[in-house]
């Protein structure tokens, strides 16, 4: 996630010069957020009564058949692989050449699109029906200098890269499309080259872009908020994904409410007036799109809302809760394995006023 200090998402002092109306647009927004349905607590367990130190049996339903399963393992290894910064050219490109090879061993053609200081990397499957809709994948791969960036954004060209294995062979009405963007770290600079190709954008019908979805914190207040705002959040502490979507293209960002009690919590947060009031919510590679009117979601942990290491040197992958980025990774396969079946209309809902910039 790039941080951009006149947007100030977690920056007090720039909040409190926060207008009335502003706050007012967004805590609309924000009281419209939604989250999936917390689970109900489990019925208390009846041990045998034979033995007071017998532990109760936890019986884990089976996945859902045909439910496409993620690996934490091969998540893993990603970060493993993406364990260094990726800053340099140099840098990048080893980052990208593992991107690229790892796509290309489950049978993806990938390509590189240079644009005036970078590179980003798509990847299509070889009988893609170049007439069908497209749903994008996305995250970045670049990270700021002086941090291996896990989180920010490994952690979500690791998950793009799991999604494309276990969706691979899936044949739908929609095509699967992976992209990995460049330079997000200096202004968005490779996902605004992007929308900037109009044949990029051909079919598109939507766009998840995963933006850090590693780090979560347990303890009472450990999720911040953007002050003088109340968000809804599902708690107090940050366990739950966040889905960041504009209210132009609803039916893609409410494809994200989570119902399986074994998967993180989400948090649906439409953002109206495409965030020109709520320039907090603009800050990863979700807004290009935004702009040129493709309904686009970002994902994240809430980034430095909630994790401490964010664009420091510690934001190694020691620090993750390895069953919420399988979880997080599981929920972003599942709901593109939805929007792959095409059977959720994604055209865009007529604009709002005042939209047009
Ligand atoms: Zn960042």
């Amino acid at each position: 996630m790039v941080f951009q200090p006149w947007h100030g998402w977690g920056k007090r002092s720039r909040w409190m010069k926060v207008s009335g109306l502003f706050a007012l647009v967004l805590a609309l927004t924000l009281l419209s957020c939604r989250t999936s349905p917390i689970p109900e607590p489990s019925p208390p367990v009846t041990t045998p009564e034979i033995s007071g130190t017998v532990p109760p049996q936890i019986i884990q339903e089976p996945p859902p058949q045909g439910s496409p399963q993620v690996s934490i393992e091969r998540l893993m290894e990603h970060m493993e692989a993406l364990n260094h910064e990726r800053f340099t050219d140099t840098d990048r490109q080893q980052a990208r050449d593992y991107a690229s090879q790892t796509l290309q061993a489950e049978g993806w053609i990938t390509r590189e699109q240079s644009f005036n200081t970078g590179i980003n990397l798509t990847a299509q499957r070889p009988d893609a029906d170049p007439n069908a809709e497209k749903i994008l994948v996305a995250a970045h791969y670049d990270s700021i200098k002086g941090s291996r960036g896990a989180d920010d954004n490994a952690s979500g060209v690791a998950a793009a890269l799991e999604i494309a294995r276990v969706l691979g062979n899936t044949s739908a009405a929609r095509t699967l499309q992976i992209v990995l963007f460049d330079q997000e770290e200096a202004q968005l600079l490779g996902s605004s080259a992007y929308v900037e190709n109009a044949s990029n954008l051909e079919n598109v019908a939507g766009v998840s872009v995963l933006e850090m979805l590693g780090y979560t914190c347990h303890t009472a207040g450990c999720q911040q908020q953007p002050a003088g705002l109340s968000i809804a959040t599902p708690s107090n502490v940050g366990d739950f994904l966040a889905i960041v979507g504009d209210t132009e293209h609803r039916p893609l960002l409410e494809a994200f409410e989570q119902k399986e009690s074994d998967l993180p919590v989400t948090l649906t947060v439409p953002v109206p007036l495409k965030g020109v009031l709520s320039p907090m919510l603009l800050l990863s590679d979700h807004t290009p799109f935004w702009y040129k009117n493709v309904g686009a979601v970002m994902v994240t942990d809430t980034a430095f809302l909630r994790n401490p290491h964010y664009h420091r040197r510690s934001d190694t992958p020691d620090t993750f809760d390895r069953t919420f980025f399988q979880g997080a990774t599981q929920i972003v396969a599942n709901t593109t394995a939805s929007l792959l079946e095409g059977q959720t209309s994604l055209s865009s809902s007529a604009p709002e006023q005042h939209t047009q910039l």
